[in-house]
Parts: structure tokens; C-alpha cells; sequence
């Protein structure tokens, strides 16, 4: 607390200049800070800061972190963006602070900001590590590892090897701009050699994974040996291909890192992994299907669709999704929906099976990118098997539209009755309650609805890691509930864990790029004999709130007391 209950009669004002003044605190320090709103709105920051980022002094309040790029959180260090349009490389620490004194009851601040949810955010200045310059040799970052030149002039030797490999082979220097790049390299990404010199990875894919490669680079610099990962490259074709890199660093006669060589392996095909989506694929009575956006090709199916369509998997795998369709209004439709960024929930749309007869399908499309292909996961819907319409409708009344999992009424009906089932055999039963980390954010920066994509990715994560036993609902706005039976709240610890790790790595993608984002989730177990469901969850919401509070992205059980 910046001002304690003792001062609660002096006025909003009187507040509002004791936290400034208690901000004022931070101004000598060598380390940036800043304190900004939940949705990224810089409040105050230090003088250090305002240095690091090449601003006049008081000119950051009122700008949004975002300008900067230092509105995230990652264990590693990233280049922020100066006003001057230069980078600099810097690792945050981000803190969230106490409840702002001076907030109201609905959470706003004296001067109408969300000041409830402050954040500290600590920037520390890592550029020169970052950039790794060799000990010797003076100059700026650019001219200082000069030791070795592609080019006749150089090393006749190896620029010839390096132009006949058959394999994209590529140069990079300390600071990570290329040097030389073979002409396998500019057959498969289609960029001329000219035009890659003396850029960086930021020139050849979205700022998330050129961070990856830079990453990767400097891990090799750091030590001998090579580093061998994938990642998705835009072809020549303007397609995603997935591909192996080798990288190793090559070093000076000090053993100083000045470069790497990297060797990119295609992939012969392509393919999201399996293991990963068949727990989603073979616990459902839905047909799915993942096809590659690129080609419109069917690389996964699951035993439902095969039945469906009337044709084994094999036959189904390499074929378009386009040649299911029966009406091609219908697909243009989907298509156009899918094109606008977004998906298709529950639309009526007709197939027809390999032996051409129609059937109705309520069809759900949304776009993923599974180990960086994009892809579109639909689902197929057979209502005209069900016994009559009034079924299926009763269903979809059951399902929240946009993610397709029980809504909140419907998930407590069959909540209630595995918690009645518990009670009677005395079996244990836990509770847990996920909530997206800053969601509003996610609104804000990507629009509202790269949220909604967002939301239903988040559903299909929770899926893929659940048990086909355990029940799945969403509470209302991106809260998300879960009821696993037969587990307690230490077991059901480990699998919250799991759904915790896989959505925090789950790529989402936005207009431009992909992001990631995190969850926090509460668990509770049952608690005797006459425990009730809304007690469950609202305990489990208690222990959601200490896992907000300790600084989200993490897993909280409940505990008297909290
Ligand atoms: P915290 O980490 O504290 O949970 O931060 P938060 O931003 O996630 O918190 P909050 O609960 O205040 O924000 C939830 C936001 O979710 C507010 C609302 O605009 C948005 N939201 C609710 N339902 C939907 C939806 O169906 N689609 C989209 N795109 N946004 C939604
Ligand atoms: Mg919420
Ligand atoms: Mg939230």
C-alpha cells in the first residue's frame, strides 16, 4: 500500500499527490521504471527511462508502452523501440502494484483510470551485452567484426562452397545482420542477395519469431557446438514452409563469438504434431479436419470425419477440403468469413460423402497455427443422423456459439450431477476456474475480434489437455470453469499445470503476426459431505484471484484462509 488506511480521510487529491510524490521515489534510479495502466498507458516514468528511449524529459505519461515495445513479458531480452527509431535491447521486469488508494468502489482512480490495476514495470538497459561486441577492435556495433568478408576478394574457397551447397546456407554477423547468403537461400525465401545484406531476421519474418532467431543466436554465440531447431519460413511462393535451422558460431582467435552460419533442412512435408492434436481429433463425435491455409490441403482427419465422408484417412490426407463440399455458395461463404480474419460457428452447410449423397452438417471453422503452419481447424456437425432437428437444436442451445464448449447454464446442470455422483460413491471431485491474463489488452491491441479467436483457441487448448471425462464451460466473458471428476485438488494441480503451460505456448494469430498469451486458474476440491457446486467454484475462485495477485500465468489452490 503507498498510503496506509490511517490517511483514508484525506481528500482524493491530497492521495493522488501523496502517490505521485511516493513515485518521485524512483527518479534517481540507474534502472528504468514505470508505472503504467493495466491496458499499457504510461503514468509516470523515470528520468533513466525517458534516456533509454530518447524522450524529453516528461514526455512518456500519456504514451502507450506499446509505441515503445516494451508492453510484454518474456524471460529474455528484446530490442525496445526508441522515439528515435533506433533499438535498444532490454530486459523488463514487470510488478503489479497494490490497489490504488484512491480508487473508487467501481475501480477507477481519482482521475478516472483504471488505477487498480497499476503495474511497475522495471527496464533494464542490456544493450551492450546484447550486441555482443567483440573485445577488440573498436567502432560501432556494425563495422567492429569485419575479420571476415564474403565476397572474390575474401575467400575464393569458401565463397565457392558456399555457392554450390545445395542447401540455403546463410552468414550472420555478431549483431545478427546477414553477410552472405548462398543462392539456395534467395531460391527459397525469393529475396536477392543484395537485398539481405546487412539486414536482419526482422526483414524475413513477424517480430516474434525473428525474436526467436535472435534468441537462438545468441544461445549459440554464448557457447561451442550448434543449435538445431524448427521454425516457419515464407517461401518464394509467398507460402509458410516449416523448416530445420543449424546454426554455429564461429569466433575470433580470442574465441570472442563475431558471426554465425546457419544451414536451413527442409522439411519434405509438412505437418502439425500429431500427437497433440489426436487428443483432440479422437475423443470427439464431431468430425474434424485440419487443412494447411496455404494449398487448401487436408493433412489431418479423425475417425469421425472419416466416416462421414465415407473414405479412409489415407484417402482424405493431400486432398482438398474444397472437394467436400456439395454447394459452392456455401463455400464461398465460408471462405469469404475466413479471408475477413475471422471464423464460422455453427453455420448449416452441405457435404457430400464419397458416394455423392448430401448430408446437413453444422459446420465450425476457426483458424489456428499449429508448430507455425496456419491452418483451419473445422469441425462437422452430422445433424441429419441425429433423430430430429429439435435434438440438434437442443444441443446447440447447450453450447456457447463462439467456442462451441457448454455454456454456463448448461455446464452447471451437468456439473451438479457429477458432483451428486461424487457425494455418493464418495469419490473426490475438484473445481477449477481459468482467466485470461490482461484480456482486455488483447482486445485492445488486436481488436475485438482477434479476441474472440483468441477465446476459442483458449477452449480448444483447455480440450486438447483435458480428459474426455472432465467437464468444460465457459462462465461468461473469458472465464473458463472446469469439473474433474475422480480428481482432487492436488491431481487436478497437475493438469491445470499442463493447460497452463500449453496455452501460454500456444501461438494465436493476429492481422499481423502471431502473440501468445496467458492464464491464471484457481482450483478447490471438494470439501465434505454437503459441499455444493457454487461453493466449489467459489472457492476456486478465491484461489484465482491469489494467483492474479502473486502475478498470473500461474496455477493457485485453495487454502483457508485465503
Ligand atoms: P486480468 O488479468 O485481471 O484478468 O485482466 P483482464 O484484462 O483479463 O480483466 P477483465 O476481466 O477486466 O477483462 C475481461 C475483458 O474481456 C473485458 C471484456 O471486454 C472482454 N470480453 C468479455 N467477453 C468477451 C468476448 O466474448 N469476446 C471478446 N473479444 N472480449 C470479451
Ligand atoms: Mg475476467
Ligand atoms: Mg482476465
Amino acid at each position: 500500500m503507498l498510503v496506509s488506511n490511517g490517511m483514508a480521510m484525506i481528500s482524493d487529491r491530497g492521495v493522488q499527490d501523496l502517490r505521485d510524490s511516493a513515485w518521485s521515489a524512483y527518479d534517481r534510479l540507474p534502472v528504468g521504471v514505470c508505472i503504467a495502466t493495466a491496458s499499457g498507458m504510461i503514468r509516470y516514468a523515470n528520468p533513466t527511462l525517458h534516456g533509454l528511449l530518447g524522450c524529453e524529459p516528461d514526455g512518456l505519461p500519456g504514451r502507450s508502452l506499446c509505441e515503445f515495445d516494451l508492453d510484454r513479458s518474456l524471460p529474455q531480452a528484446w530490442p525496445a523501440r526508441r522515439t528515435d527509431g533506433a533499438v535498444r535491447w532490454v530486459t523488463v521486469a514487470e510488478t503489479p502494484l497494490p490497489a490504488d488508494p484512491s480508487a473508487d468502489a467501481d475501480g477507477k482512480g481519482a482521475d478516472g483510470q483504471d488505477a487498480d490495476t497499476l503495474r511497475m514495470l522495471t527496464v533494464t538497459d542490456v544493450d551492450a551485452l546484447c550486441r555482443q561486441e567483440p573485445a577488440a577492435g573498436g567502432g560501432t556495433p556494425s563495422s567492429s567484426h569485419s575479420s571476415w568478408h564474403p565476397g572474390p576478394a575474401g575467400m575464393p574457397m569458401v565463397d565457392a562452397l558456399l555457392e554450390a551447397a545445395p542447401v540455403p546456407l546463410f552468414v550472420k554477423d555478431a549483431d545478427g545482420q546477414y553477410i552472405a547468403v548462398n543462392d539456395a537461400f534467395a531460391r527459397l525465401t525469393g529475396i536477392g542477395r543484395a537485398d539481405m545484406l546487412r539486414r536482419t531476421a526482422f526483414a524475413l519474418t513477424s517480430p516474434d519469431m525473428a525474436r526467436e532467431h535472435v534468441g537462438q543466436d545468441r544461445a549459440v554465440m554464448e557457447r561451442e557446438g550448434s543449435v538445431r531447431y524448427e521454425a516457419p519460413v515464407r517461401t518464394a511462393e509467398g507460402a509458410m514452409r516449416m523448416v530445420n535451422l543449424t546454426k554455429t558460431a564461429f569466433r575470433d582467435q580470442g574465441g570472442n563469438p563475431i558471426g554465425i552460419v546457419g544451414a536451413i533442412h527442409q522439411l519434405t512435408e509438412t505437418r502439425p504434431n500429431e500427437e497433440r492434436l489426436e487428443a483432440i481429433l479422437e475423443q470427439s463425435p464431431i468430425g474434424v479436419s485440419v487443412s494447411r491455409r496455404d494449398d487448401g490441403r487436408i493433412v489431418f482427419v479423425n475417425t469421425r470425419f472419416a466416416e462421414l465422408i465415407g473414405l479412409p484417412r489415407e484417402k482424405l490426407i493431400g486432398s482438398r477440403a474444397r472437394d467436400y463440399y456439395l454447394d459452392s455458395h456455401q463455400r464461398l461463404r465460408v471462405l469469404e468469413r475466413l479471408r475477413g480474419g475471422g471464423g464460422v460457428t455453427n453455420m448449416e452447410v452441405q457435404f457430400k460423402r464419397a458416394d455423392g449423397s448430401p448430408f446437413w452438417t453444422l459446420f465450425t471453422v476457426n483458424q489456428a497455427v499449429i508448430q507455425g503452419v496456419p491452418v483451419n481447424l473445422a469441425w462437422i456437425y452430422d445433424y441429419t443422423e441425429r433423430r430430429s432437428m429439435e435434438e440438434a437444436l437442443r444441443d446447440m442451445a447447450s453450447r456457447d456459439p463462439l467456442t462451441g464448449i457448454y455454456n454456463r447454464r448448461s455446464f452447471m446442470e451437468l456439473a451438479r450431477s457429477q458432483l451428486a455422483r461424487a457425494h455418493r460413491f464418495h469419490e473426490p471431485l475438484s473445481v477449477f476456474v481459468l482467466d485470461v491474463d490482461h484480456f482486455k489488452r488483447i482486445n485492445d491491441t488486436f481488436g475485438h475480434a482477434t479476441g474472440d479467436d483468441a477465446l476459442r483457441m483458449v477452449a480448444a487448448g483447455c480440450q486438447a489437455i483435458l480428459r474426455e471425462y472432465d467437464l468444460l464451460g465457459r462462465l461468461g466473458g473469458e472465464e473458463f470453469v472446469v469439473v474433474l471428476p475422480g480428481a482432487t485438488a492436488d491431481e487436478s494441480r497437475v493438469v491445470a499445470e499442463r493447460v497452463r503451460r500449453h496455452l501460454a505456448r500456444m501461438p494465436i494469430e493476429a492481422p499481423d503476426g502471431t502473440f501468445r498469451l496467458t492464464a491464471s486458474i484457481g482450483i478447490a476440491g471438494l470439501e465434505g459431505a454437503t459441499d455444493t457446486l457454487e461453493r466449489a467454484i467459489h472457492r476456486a475462485d478465491l484461489a484465482l484471484y491469489r494467483a492474479k495477485h502473486l502475478g498470473r500465468n500461474r496455477v493457485a489452490v485453495f487454502e483457508p484462509g485465503m
